[in-house]
């Protein structure tokens, strides 16, 4: 049972505390109205509680208790229950944007009988109060945290409901197929079965489908909302520190002639066609003189390993050295890019080696920036051509998400298979019960008071 009451009023700062134009105080619950006509005055007859829904009022707020003294002068809006961001009734206080003014009348609401909200609580109420599902109040964080714009389209579309949609769908479909079984196992001595095996593994089949295709998309939508992990690797002196300034647009990693320079990594995010890259230049060195260079080597590895794309750098005045070869050699199986820099010296590089193993191979001159942009449009190509990812519409990219989908996904498997065995049909049930069970979890059908805190936690008070 949940311990969580929705019976008390909450308030809070729903504004970034700081000097700004306006601050807002948010109060919502059974008692807001009553709340506000005890600190707003206006020049209308009218009290806040007397208001229509969605309307706005100037006025001022006034501690009566002590000698009417006003706090500040504000535009307060009733929003009435059921229509409102948490369903019940909402009063929102628009003050001067200072932390006094605030936080005077913030003190004064709780006062006069509520209490401070927890952060995420409206969100909270929303969704328990049945205005939106979990997957959906997850979005409101989703939106409020975007780096890109693309981050941002993906939270409005699950707040709009489209994994919401889906999911239904397929839990739907699910509980078709669970009631069928449940009837079969129910009067197992009816001399036909109502289970056509068949049929049963094709609709099984189909969602499974369906949610791979799902899972698919969260790959591309990890990659809107997380961005995507490139390495800069190359032998010492090709350009890799170069290159990350280029692509920075700013001195970052110092840059000199000297071999080895960059004697660890360097991360830097930046967002390329609204996709966040994080970008680590690796120390590049090939043969560690020392302890320091091998664990450098060490760490490097392992971000080649994280890699979502590397970036392979060829010295465009050299011919391909050893260390070129190691190099092609460790990243052919990888999603990489090859560049030949140096393109503004005396070419020496054999190109057509570099373009046997990889494909594209772009040319540039880090140092004067010829064709940055367009190393900058093969990596958004990557990403949009489905090589770094697939062209599946993006629905999820939730981690809570996924991993839920992924085990929905191995128990509809796991049906299949006692089906195609020939197992009895409650082995099947049970599997197609659990997988129910997971999916329920994404719209929060089915949760846990400390998954609600765990998620709710990571909102700022007053969302
Ligand atoms: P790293 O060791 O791979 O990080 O290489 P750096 O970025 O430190 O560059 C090594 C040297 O190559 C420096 O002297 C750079 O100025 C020079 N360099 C980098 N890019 C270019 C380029 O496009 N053209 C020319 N001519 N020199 C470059």
């Amino acid at each position: 049972m949940l311990k969580y009451s929705l019976s008390d009023t909450i308030a809070a700062i729903a504004t970034p505390i700081g000097e700004s134009g306006i601050g807002i105080v948010r109060i919502s619950g059974k008692n807001a109205l009553a709340i506000a006509d005890n600190v707003f005055v206006s020049n209308d007859v009218k009290r806040p509680s007397d208001f229509k829904t969605y309307t706005t009022h100037y006025g001022w707020i006034v501690d009566s208790c002590e000698t009417t003294q006003i706090i500040d002068e504000v535009i307060l809006t009733v929003m009435r229950s059921p229509k409102s961001y948490t369903k019940e009734d909402i009063v929102e206080i628009n003050c001067h944007g200072g932390i006094v003014a605030l936080r005077r009348v913030l003190g004064l609401v709780l006062e006069n009988g509520c209490r401070l909200a927890e952060p995420g609580e409206f969100t909270k109420r929303a969704f328990l109060n049945g205005r939106i599902d979990l997957a959906q109040a997850e979005a409101v964080l989703d939106i409020i945290r975007a780096k890109t714009d693309s981050a941002l389209m993906i939270g409005i579309e699950q707040l709009k409901g489209a994994l919401s949609y889906q999911i239904n769908k397929i839990g739907n479909e699910l509980l078709d197929i669970l009631s069928l079984l449940e009837a079969n196992i129910d009067f197992p001595e009816e001399e036909i079965s109502l289970v056509d095996c068949q049929d049963l593994h094709q609709r099984l089949d189909k969602i499974n489908k369906k949610l791979k295709s799902i899972l698919e998309g969260g790959r591309q939508g990890r990659i809107f909302r997380e961005g995507i992990n490139l390495v800069i690797c190359g032998k010492p002196n090709v350009g890799k520190s170069s290159l990350l300034n280029a692509l920075l647009r700013q001195e970052r990693s110092i840059v000199t002639p000297i071999a080895g320079t960059t004697r660890d990594t360097i991360e830097e995010v930046i967002d390329i066609g609204g996709i966040p890259i994080k970008i680590v230049d690796t120390a590049g060195i090939i043969e560690p003189r020392d302890l320091i260079e091998k664990k450098a080597v060490l760490r490097s590895k392992r971000y080649i390993e994280l890699a979502d794309l590397v970036i392979l750098l060829f010295d465009g005045s050299l011919k391909i050295s050893k260390e070129d070869e190691m190099l092609i050699n460790k990243l052919k199986k990888k999603t990489t890019l090859a560049i030949i820099n140096k393109i503004d010296l005396k070419q020496k590089i054999d190109k057509n080696r570099i373009t046997k193993t990889f494909n594209p191979v772009i040319e540039i001159s880090a140092k004067s920036m010829k064709n940055i942009k367009l190393l900058e449009e093969a990596i958004v190509n990557l990403v949009n051509t489905g090589r770094l990812s697939c062209s599946e519409p993006i629905l999820v990219s939730n981690l809570r998400h996924i991993e839920l989908i992924k085990r929905t996904e191995k128990l509809i498997a796991q049906a299949i298979d006692s089906l195609d065995n020939r197992l009895s049909l409650e082995f099947i049930s049970q599997d197609v019960k659990e997988a129910l069970f997971y999916l329920d979890g994404i719209l929060g059908k089915s949760f846990s008071e400390n998954l609600l805190d765990k998620i709710f936690s990571g909102f700022c008070v007053g969302k």
